[in-house]
């Protein structure tokens, strides 16, 4: 039996986990958890709970593999096998190998791989809880340890899908809305709101898509703010000292 709610808005406006339509779900992130790593960066976004770590830049192997002029990034994105209701197998997927690769695309933008001709940028995106939205919860976490590891960028990328429920569009989808909604729309887009990654499963017309890249755009913007803010307590006191040294 299917355990599709009946409705997912309320006559308020109010969905199933007391978000408005236009409402991301709490977002915390850490910085810095991962010693081993050059850069790292754990996020919980309501339930979802994901660990990216970076690694590099370093010399590629196999050179065959090397871009002479630029940094490969190589991104994967990995769901644990406990981060599920029923276990995952192990192991890459038809749907991480995908996820790994517009994922990774999404930063070609904004990652100055130019400066690291030969060499390979490794970013891991390791899901530790899934409850809907993990690409995109894995994409805000590898902004921060691309930064973290000190990676040279033009700005961040932030991700947050929409998608619709009850004939409304809702912005970043829990699972209930996920599973059982009628479209589910992915993006990542830079801070200058040039997407680079857009995926859709279900369907929109094609006003629904406008409109929903724009509630993604606010949705965007406040985990912009989250990720500065990230940054501002780790790295934002280097100024201060430097005034303090004058
Ligand atoms: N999911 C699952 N098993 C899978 C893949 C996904 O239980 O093999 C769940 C998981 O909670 C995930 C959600 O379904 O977050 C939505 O998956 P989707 O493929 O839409 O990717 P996501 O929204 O996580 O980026």
């Amino acid at each position: 039996m299917s355990d599709k709610p009946e409705k997912f808005i309320d006559e308020n406006g109010i969905r199933l986990d007391g978000r408005r339509a236009d409402e991301i779900r709490p977002m915390t992130v850490e910085m810095g958890v991962l010693s081993r790593a050059d850069g790292s960066c754990y996020l919980e976004w309501g339930n979802n709970k994901v660990l990216a770590a970076v690694y590099g830049p370093r010399e590629l192997h196999p050179r065959r593999l090397q871009r002479p002029g630029e940094a490969l990034v190589r991104y994967r994105y990995n769901m644990a096998a406990f981060s599920v209701e029923d276990r995952i197998r192990p192991g890459p997927s038809r749907r991480s190998t995908e996820i790994s690769k517009v994922s990774g695309e999404a930063f070609e933008p904004v990652v100055m791989t130019q400066y690291y001709p030969s060499a390979v940028i490794d970013v891991f995106a390791e899901v530790l809880q899934a409850d809907a939205g993990t690409r995109t919860a894995a994409i805000n976490a590898a902004t921060l340890a691309l930064v973290d590891a000190g990676i040279p960028m033009k700005g961040l990328v932030a991700a947050c899908a929409v998608g619709k429920v009850d004939g409304q569009l809702v912005l970043d989808l829990n699972k209930p809305e996920d599973n059982y909604g009628d479209a589910d729309l992915p993006i990542a887009m830079t801070e200058d709101g040039d997407i680079t990654l857009l995926q859709m499963d279900g369907n929109l017309t094609v006003d629904e898509i406008n409109r929903g890249i724009e509630m993604v755009k606010k949705g965007c913007e406040q985990i912009f703010e989250i990720q500065k803010a990230a940054l501002m307590s780790k790295f934002g006191t280097i100024e201060e000292e430097e005034v303090l040294e004058d």
